[in-house]
């Protein structure tokens, strides 16, 4: 055996758990992203931290960078339902940050005792008759290959090792889109839009650096249509936006059910959005990467009996939580019952300088 684990993909979920891992522990970490510059893979995101994120940061003892921010900082969301043409203001504490800037932060803090390579795809997994896993991976472009007892699947909504553990599952997914443009409007600001004519999901904007990103979610098969036609039924409510500077897809997965959440078996285990720990109602997914990896950490690190057990327990107050975002994101998603919410001008924070 050449490692104890194998940690593949390093966003959120996969730095924090090779940070918090011990060093007594042969841990290999392979990331597709490159550690220099701006070529190669990055994470499409809208880049804010929540504060159930900046909670976990607290508890980490560790600070933010200011080389990590995004410029501004915005203190509210306007939010946006196309089918009421209500418009309301709701505060949020979101800290801005650069997404790319940041994943490349956190692989900085993980410790030298951990064999990390950058730039390194994770091309195959298969389980030996003696319940150890071989890895097959590119390093620098070079094949290699490694032999360990567990192996971390922290590889995001596409996870290779869940589709292998779980070949059958299938969880909801949604095609995320951003277009980047130069920003125009007179003050930044955030959005959320709802639009149940061009998804059953929703949309947003953010204003970062100089530039106005707007994304949404939108169904697998149309989605570049209904993005294109977002927004043109943007345009009368003061959206501008010019040429596209970048066009951004990936998947994101939204859990529908408690049985979305997967937590692993037979020595692999799934944390962050690889696992379906994301939020319904908001796509929110960088707390639950950091807190599914600090809770697998604590059990790796004692060298558990029963990890998978431990490992399912431990995350079970998590896996509630994600499961009440599914059910706010059913009363969101919902005209009506969004409409209701909106009309009470519940937690609604009027503006004195309407622009
Ligand atoms: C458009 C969009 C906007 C979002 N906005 C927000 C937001 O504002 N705030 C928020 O909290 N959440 C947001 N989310 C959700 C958030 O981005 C994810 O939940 C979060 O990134 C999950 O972290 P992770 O570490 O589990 O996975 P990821 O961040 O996806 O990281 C997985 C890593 O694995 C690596 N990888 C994948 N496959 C392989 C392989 N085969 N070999 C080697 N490496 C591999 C990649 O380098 C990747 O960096 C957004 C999601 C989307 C799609």
């Amino acid at each position: 055996m050449d490692y104890d684990i194998a940690i593949i993909g390093l966003g959120p979920a996969g730095a924090t758990l090779a940070r918090l891992l011990k060093p007594g522990l042969k841990v290999l970490a392979l990331d597709k992203k490159q550690q220099c510059g701006e070529e190669g893979f990055q994470k499409p995101c809208g880049g804010l931290l929540a504060t159930d994120a900046q909670r976990s940061f607290v508890r980490f003892g560790v600070n933010l960078p200011t080389s990590v921010l995004a410029d501004p900082q915005i203190f509210s969301v306007k939010t946006y339902d196309l089918q009421t043409r209500l418009i309301r203001n709701y505060q949020r504490t979101y800290v801005n940050i650069n997404r790319h800037r940041f994943d490349l932060w956190l692989k900085t803090l993980i410790p030298a005792s951990v064999d990390i390579r950058h730039d390194s795809l994770c091309r195959k997994i298969t389980r030996r008759d003696d319940g150890l896993y071989h890895l097959r991976f590119t390093d620098s472009g070079t094949e290699q290959e490694a032999v360990v007892k567990y192996v971390v699947g922290a590889d995001g909504a596409n996870s290779m090792l869940r589709r292998m553990l779980y070949p059958d599952h299938e969880i909801r997914k949604y095609l995320s889109i951003q277009q980047w443009f130069v920003d125009k409007h007179p003050v930044p600001f955030y959005s959320c839009i709802f639009d149940n004519a061009v998804t059953d999901c929703y949309a947003w904007s953010m204003s970062k650096d100089g530039y106005f990103i707007l994304g949404g979610a939108f169904a697998m098969k149309n989605g570049n249509q209904q993005f294109e036609t977002l927004k043109t039924r943007l345009e009368p409510y003061s959206f501008t936006f010019g040429d596209v500077v970048k066009t951004e897809k990936c998947i994101v997965l939204c859990p529908s059910k408690m049985t979305d959440f997967r937590c692993g078996k037979d020595n692999v285990f799934l944390i962050g959005e690889a696992a379906g720990f994301i939020s319904a109602s908001s796509l929110e997914g960088i707390s639950y990467a950091f807190d599914s990896a600090e809770i697998l950490s604590k059990i790796l690190n004692a060298e558990h009996a029963f990890p998978h057990r431990a490992y399912q327990k431990g995350t079970l107050k998590l896996r509630l939580k994600l499961f009440g975002k599914i059910v706010k994101a059913a009363i969101l998603t919902s005209p009506l019952l969004r409409g209701l919410i909106m009309r009470s001008k519940i937690s609604h924070v009027d503006m004195t300088t309407q622009k």
